[in-house]
């Protein structure tokens, strides 16, 4: 079972070949568990089954149960458009078990992964000090950065500090803020958002108003909510955040790639004075799952919070300033190399085609816009400002957004869910695979007259 097999090998590579070669990628369908676990009945059993009939099993009767969110016509929550040389090297990671726990064991893996943090806090704008590791997805970045924030505040109050310490959040924030929140027993300000946006002067007025603001240590600002691409006054959160001694986090799972494209790198402003920022690459910047980058402005505030002590771990600490373990940065401690498809990938087709990549989503969110503006029983809700795009169609509610969107899937024209904007159901696209067009809008737009 350890022995290399040359049979299994091809049958395997075989099958990713073909799969990378799928254009365009289906979109496939929902399962039915009674059918899935008449098909797996079985098959895990003491003695194995032939490889070519769990493979089978595996591309007849479960892939095909798995929608495919780097179809060019799933368009609902965020979807995912992996780039060839990251998939392909996503392989070479795991063909090699490349590790990227300490610096000790994976210095080679955790040197390029770090490359490409630098390169991400480049395009941030964070100090050449910044650094930190990649994690599993933003909801494991949000919780590992506000970890730090809330040690970092309970540090600075000293004896001071009250025991439930807290983080100004906008009503938009992702879900996973306020699930980390709870996680690790801090408590949210909620600061009503103005136009949807969580801005300066609305978080200094919330402070100010509060009974115990003391109690509030950092804020958690968004750079692309998810459920409508609005990226929050960074600036003026961050002008607050100086003034009062808050930790600023950015959540930039979604729309932090946004900043390598020049067309909306402007809104971003003050996103290079955060303390903490997450992007996921899994997401819109084409790398596979599962891939979150967790940048600190000050990482020797994490490593301080995140670095286990065990006996069998102190030889991974040693005083040398070049010893970067990236367990130390973030809730974790084994990890595989999982930033290292991503740096490929870059080192492969430049940036330059990243750049073009997150444009041309940007591009087709501005033409969706305009062609639903342009169709009488359709309403836009907002301009896009990423690449989400919100939008009614007049005369329905509820039960008519969901049966659409199940005939939309059923009949592989597109997968594109409903969300709730201001209580009320409404349609959902979300951009961000170069090979969305305009005409794949119009035909699903076409569905809904
Ligand atoms: C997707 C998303 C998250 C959660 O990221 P996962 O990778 O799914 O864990 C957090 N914040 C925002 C803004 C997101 O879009």
């Amino acid at each position: 079972m350890f022995a290399p097999d040359d049979h299994l090998a091809s049958m395997i590579f075989d099958y990713c070949r073909w799969r990378l070669a799928l254009d365009p990628v289906s979109l496939d369908f929902p399962g039915e568990k009674e059918a899935l676990d008449r098909a797996l009945d079985g098959v895990l059993n003491p003695h194995g089954s032939d490889p070519a009939d769990v493979l089978k099993l595996f591309a007849d009767t479960l892939a095909p149960a798995v929608l495919s969110c780097d179809s060019p016509r799933f368009l609902a929550f965020i979807p995912a458009a992996p780039t060839k040389a990251s998939l392909l090297f996503d392989m070479v990671v795991s063909c090699s078990s490349l590790q990227g726990s300490t610096w000790l064991e994976s210095a080679g893996a955790v040197s390029a992964e770090n490359q490409t943090l630098r390169l991400l806090a480049d395009q941030a704008g964070m100090p050449a000090s910044s650094g930190g590791c990649f994690v599993s997805g933003g909801s494991a970045g949000n919780l590992s950065a506000l970890v730090v924030a809330r040690d970092v505040g309970r540090h600075r109050l000293g004896a001071a500090a009250p025991s439930k310490l807290r983080i100004a959040v906008s009503d938009q924030a992702h879900s996973s803020i306020g699930k980390a929140l709870h996680v690790i027993g801090m408590e949210a300000l909620v600061v009503p958002a103005e136009d949807y946006r969580l801005t300066g002067p609305a978080l200094e007025a919330a402070l100010a108003a509060d009974r115990d603001p003391t109690s509030v240590v950092g804020v958690a600002a968004t750079g692309g909510t998810t459920n409508a691409g609005i990226i929050d006054d960074l600036a003026g959160v961050a002008d607050v955040a100086q003034a009062r001694q808050l930790w600023m986090h950015v959540d930039g799972a979604y729309g932090g790639a946004a900043l390598f494209a020049p067309s909306v790198r402007h809104r971003f402003a003050g996103v290079e004075r955060a303390d903490s920022f997450v992007v996921d690459p899994h997401k819109w910047l084409y790398a596979p799952f599962d891939c979150a980058a967790l940048i600190y402005r000050n990482p020797h505030l994490a490593r301080g919070v995140h670095t286990q002590d065990a006996s069998y771990l102190d030889f991974i600490h040693t005083d040398s300033p070049d010893e970067w373990n990236p367990s130390d940065y973030a809730y974790h401690l084994t990890r595989r190399a999982r930033g290292l498809a991503l740096w490929f990938s870059l080192a492969v087709t430049g940036t330059d085609a990243y750049r073009d990549a997150i444009e041309s989503a940007l591009r087709v969110a501005r033409q969706a816009a305009e062609a639903i503006s342009a169709k009488p029983h359709l309403d836009l809700l907002r301009q896009p400002e990423l690449s989400v795009v919100l939008f009614r169609r007049r005369g329905w509610t509820e039960p008519h957004y969901n049966a659409w969107s199940q005939k939309l899937l059923a009949d592989q024209i597109g997968f594109v869910t409903p969300t709730k904007w201001n209580g009320e159901t409404v349609a959902r696209f979300a951009f961000l695979h170069p090979e969305t067009t305009v005409e794949i809008v119009e035909e699903i737009l076409a569905t809904m007259e």
